[in-house]
């Protein structure tokens, strides 16, 4: 797995914002939690402040051991850097950190299981170089671990003339990312592919593929056990302490100067800790001095199931030509590996991070991102897809109606409601999606040992290979770095 690594490694330097922000000295001090006070400048926001406020301050800590690094969030981006920190450098000690019961219960599980092709990418982007290593690696993977997949197609259909050149625009972009066998059709050729299909162009690529996401996150915390690594599962980390001052200041503490500390009272020392906690990263990074942005937005997709009787009619996926300004999917469908097909998503912002269900519900997470002008412009500029979608949600007609486009052999009595997936959708202070990686460092002396992978440009887990052998390489030159406390 180091091949891309070396692809993907120049590219950090042009194309990711790897936030190095101003030192500030001793912009944290104090210990852990709520004991931690910010000085100077840059003061803690409100809104981080509410989430520093769910962390305990308890004096009685357990151990649970040292380590030269640890990686927090055990999804497939997390699973898979730690992975490929043991396969690039196996004599050090890493360590796994999940605060769900399992790997991969969030994101990486609740998703449909493509795994696309560059077509949509924008051509020389870090999102373009990621998908389309990340694919590579991907199909490796599940073909050496034998994990149940398949190249089923994707059909991407215009409608009418009008659609056409924005079809012919993406097939443009599917050229310059060397989408393999991508093909434009006309009608006749799409209705080989697809017979029940209606429109009058389609873009083919054969080489998209669907898997089950969640099954490729356990095979690599497998593996990740299987070199060493060590997984703790249960523990929710809400704070960090990188020991600011000279009272720590020995060669011991120093080897492990990061302590990650849990919300029942335990605690890991690291010699670099890598974040990804997907739809927590905004909020685990403020614990660490994060910047504020991009904040996370969790967007509920429901997706259907459509009548077994109708399996048969498709053979592929199939969807729309999309429009790129929109930050929701347009509905597609699309055949499983059980031969079953799935039709979605319906998507609406959710009123939880990592709630399933449309009633489920927080305080915080309703109130806090009205307080942030991002989230406030991202509703304005995205209102009138946000009022489609939430009409969608209450009624499949209007589903039904979208599909009937370009596949008219449904009714909404065919569809029935099944999987939701909350997806972290991260936006910046204009309102805008933001579709590159972005890391952040934190402030104070956790600048030195702490990093969070904010951002996981679409298709994230096409994407997550890739970008593992990158952050991998980042950690891995980082841990061997001298620890100056007083940096
Ligand atoms: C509905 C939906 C459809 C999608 N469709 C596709 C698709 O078809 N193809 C594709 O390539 N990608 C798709 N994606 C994107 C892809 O699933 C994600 O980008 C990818 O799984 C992200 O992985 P992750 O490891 O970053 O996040 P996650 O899988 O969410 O993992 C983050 C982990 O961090 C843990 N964590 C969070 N906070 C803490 C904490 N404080 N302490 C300890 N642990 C913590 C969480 O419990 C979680 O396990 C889809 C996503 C969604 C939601």
């Amino acid at each position: 797995m180091n091949l891309a690594g070396k692809n993907l490694g120049f590219l950090l330097g042009t194309l990711t914002r790897v936030r190095h922000l101003p030192k500030r000295a001793a912009a944290y001090s104090g210990d852990v939690f709520g004991r931690r006070e910010r000085r100077g400048a840059e003061r803690t926001t409100p809104l981080r402040r509410t989430f520093a406020a769910g962390s305990p301050t308890c004096p009685k800590m357990c151990s649970l051991g040292k380590f030269d690094v640890a990686v927090i969030g055990g999804g497939l981006v997390g699973t898979a850097t730690a992975l490929e920190i043991l396969e690039s450098c196996p004599n050090l000690s890493c360590v796994l950190v999940e605060k769900e019961s399992c790997l991969g219960t969030h994101q990486s599980s609740y998703n449909p299981g493509i795994i696309h092709t560059a077509l949509l990418c924008t051509p020389n982007t870090m999102q373009a170089a990621l998908c389309c290593q990340g694919l590579k690696l991907a199909y490796s993977y599940i073909k050496c671990k034998g994990i149940k997949h398949c190249m089923i197609g994707e059909l991407i259909v215009a409608k009418n003339e009008s659609e056409v050149a924005r079809l012919e625009c993406l097939y443009e972009r599917a050229l310059a990312n060397g989408v393999e066998g991508i093909q434009m059709l006309g009608c006749k050729e799409m209705k080989r592919i697809e017979p029940n299909v209606t429109g009058c162009k389609a873009v083919y690529s054969p080489c998209t593929g669907i898997v089950d996401w969640g099954e490729v996150t356990a095979a690599l915390g497998k593996d990740f056990q299987m070199k060493n690594g060590k997984v703790r599962t249960d523990f929710n980390v809400v704070g960090f302490d990188v020991c600011p001052d000279s009272r720590h200041d020995t060669p011991e503490t120093n080897m492990h100067p990061a302590t990650i500390y849990s919300d029942d009272n335990r605690m890991i020392s690291a010699g670099f800790v890598l974040c990804c906690t997907g739809l927590f990263a905004d909020r685990v990074s403020w614990l660490s001095g994060g910047q504020f942005d991009p904040y996370i937005v969790p967007i509920r997709s429901q997706y259907y199931k459509l009548n077994p009787k109708k399996c048969h009619l498709v053979n592929s996926i199939i969807h729309p030509v999309p429009d790129m300004s929109c930050p929701f999917q347009r509905p597609k469908i699309m055949k499983r590996l059980d031969g079953s097909v799935w039709v979605g998503p319906v998507s609406n912002i959710a009123m939880k991070r990592e709630g399933y269900k449309l009633t489920d519900w927080t305080l915080q997470d309703i109130e806090e991102p009205f307080r942030y002008s991002g989230f406030r412009r991202f509703l304005t500029k995205n209102s009138k897809s946000i009022q489609d979608e939430a009409l969608k949600c209450v009624s499949s007609d209007r589903l039904i109606a979208e599909l009937m486009d370009y596949f008219p052999l449904f009714c909404s009595k065919d569809l029935k409601k099944i999987e939701t997936g909350v997806c972290a959708v991260p936006i910046d202070c204009q309102g805008d999606v933001v579709g590159e990686v972005v890391m952040d460092n934190g402030t104070g002396a956790a600048r030195q040992r702490i990093l969070h992978c904010r951002t996981i440009p679409d298709p994230g887990a096409t994407n997550g290979l890739a970008l593992a052998k990158l952050l991998a390489d980042i950690v891995i030159t980082e841990v061997n770095k001298p620890f100056d406390p007083n940096n």
